[in-house]
C-alpha cells in the first residue's frame, strides 16, 4: 500500500480538465491505497502548471527537460515508470484519453504491473468497475500485481476540487531514449471552439445531416451557444466531418452538461460515449429514433426547420441579456 501518482495533462500553467478528473479517481484510490496523491508533470514548461497542481494534491512532482518538449509516449513511458519506481507508489492514475491509451499500456508493461483501462469506479484497492459491450454491462475486475495501472473515464470522475496545498518537487528525467521513434511534427487543428472533452455544452450531428454542407447550420447553433461540435461515426465516416469529432465507443467519450443530438438514430455505440451527459436533448425526425429513450428533452423534427429556429431564438434571448 501506499502513495498514488496522477499523470496530470496541462496546457500552459492550467491544469486540463481531464487531470482534474484523474486527481479526483488519485484520491479515491488513495483513499483504498491508504496513501497520498502526488500530481506528476512532465515536460518542457511543466513546472508552469505546479503551483496549481499543487492545490490538489500532497506534492506536485516535475519533471522539466528539454528533451520532453514533444509528447513521444516512447520517450515518456520510461519517465513515468521511473518515477512511479522512485516514489514507491503502489498506483499510477490517468486519465482514459488518447494519451492514457497510447502512454499507459506502455508504463505498465514497463513496471510489470497490471492495469485496468477506462474505470468509472473505485471498489476497493485493487478492485475497479468498468464498462463493457459498449456501456450496456459493468464489469468489476482485479488487478493482482503490486503496482496497479489505472486510467478513468473523465465523463464518471467529476474534477477534484482544490483541497490540499502540497510542496513542488522536481526529478530527473533519467533517461530518455526514444526506441527508435522520431518526433517529426506535431498537426494540430486549430480550433476556437472547446475541446469536445473538455466542453460543457455540444451539438453534435449525425448521418442526417446529409452533408458537411449543411454541418456548417449545425456549427452555427454551437457557436451561439459556445459550444464544442461532435458527429457520430456515420457522419465522420462519409466525410461530412474529420474523424476526430467522433462521439462513442471508438470515438471521445464526452459527458458535457448539454448535449444536443442532431438528426443522430441513437445506436448503442454512440450512447456508449455520451450518455453520461447531464441532460440531452435529441432533434431526430423519426419518433421511433433510440435515441429519444435517453434524452431528457426530444423534438420530433427535421434539423431542416428546427436548427436555424433554435440558432435565431437563442441569439434573440442573448441580445436581449446584454
Ligand atoms: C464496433 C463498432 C463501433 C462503433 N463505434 C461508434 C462510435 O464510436 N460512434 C458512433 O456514433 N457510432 C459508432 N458505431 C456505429 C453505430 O452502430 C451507428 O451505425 C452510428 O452511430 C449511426 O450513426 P447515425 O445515428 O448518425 O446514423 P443513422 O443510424 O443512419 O441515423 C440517422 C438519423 O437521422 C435521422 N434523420 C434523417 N434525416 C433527418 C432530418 N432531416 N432531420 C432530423 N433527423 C433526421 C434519422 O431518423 C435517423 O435516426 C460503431 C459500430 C460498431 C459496429
Amino acid at each position: 500500500m501506499g502513495n498514488v501518482v496522477t499523470y496530470c495533462e496541462y496546457s500552459g500553467s492550467s491544469l486540463r480538465g481531464s487531470a482534474l478528473s484523474a486527481l479526483n479517481a488519485a484520491r479515491q484510490v488513495a483513499a483504498k491505497h491508504g496513501g497520498q496523491v502526488i500530481a506528476l508533470l512532465i515536460g518542457k514548461g511543466a513546472a508552469g502548471a505546479a503551483s496549481e497542481a499543487k492545490k490538489y494534491a500532497a506534492k506536485a512532482l516535475v519533471v522539466e527537460d528539454d528533451r520532453l518538449e514533444n509528447y513521444l509516449a516512447e520517450t515518456y513511458a520510461p519517465v513515468v515508470a521511473g518515477v512511479v519506481t522512485g516514489q514507491g507508489a503502489s498506483a499510477l492514475v490517468g486519465a482514459a484519453n488518447n494519451l492514457g491509451k497510447d502512454l499507459f499500456p506502455r508504463v505498465a508493461a514497463l513496471l510489470d504491473a497490471g492495469m485496468a483501462s477506462d474505470i468509472s469506479g473505485v471498489v476497493s484497492a485493487n478492485q475497479f468497475r468498468r464498462p463493457i459491450l459498449a456501456g450496456s454491462a459493468i464489469a468489476t475486475v482485479e488487478v493482482s500485481t503490486p503496482v496497479v495501472v489505472l486510467t478513468a473515464r473523465q465523463s464518471e470522475f467529476a474534477p477534484a476540487q482544490p483541497s490540499d496545498e502540497g510542496a513542488v518537487e522536481t526529478a530527473q528525467a533519467g533517461d530518455v531514449s526514444a526506441l527508435g521513434a522520431e518526433f517529426v511534427r506535431l498537426a494540430v487543428s486549430k480550433s476556437e471552439r472547446p475541446e469536445l472533452t473538455e466542453a460543457k455544452a455540444i451539438v453534435a450531428g449525425g448521418r442526417g445531416m446529409k452533408s458537411g454542407e449543411n454541418f456548417r447550420i449545425l456549427e452555427e447553433l454551437a457557436d451561439t451557444l459556445g459550444a464544442g461540435v461532435g458527429a457520430s461515426r456515420a457522419a465522420t465516416d462519409a466525410g461530412f466531418v474529420p474523424a476526430d469529432w467522433q462521439i462513442g465507443q471508438t470515438g471521445k467519450v464526452v459527458a458535457p452538461d448539454l448535449y444536443i443530438a442532431v438528426a443522430i438514430s441513437g445506436a448503442i455505440q454512440h450512447l456508449a460515449g455520451m450518455k453520461g451527459s447531464k441532460v440531452i436533448v435529441a432533434i431526430n425526425k423519426d419518433a421511433e429514433a433510440p435515441i429519444f429513450q435517453v434524452a431528457d428533452y426530444g423534438l420530433v423534427s427535421t434539423w431542416e426547420k428546427t436548427l436555424p429556429e433554435l440558432t435565431a431564438e437563442i441569439k434573440k434571448h442573448k441580445a436581449q441579456a446584454h
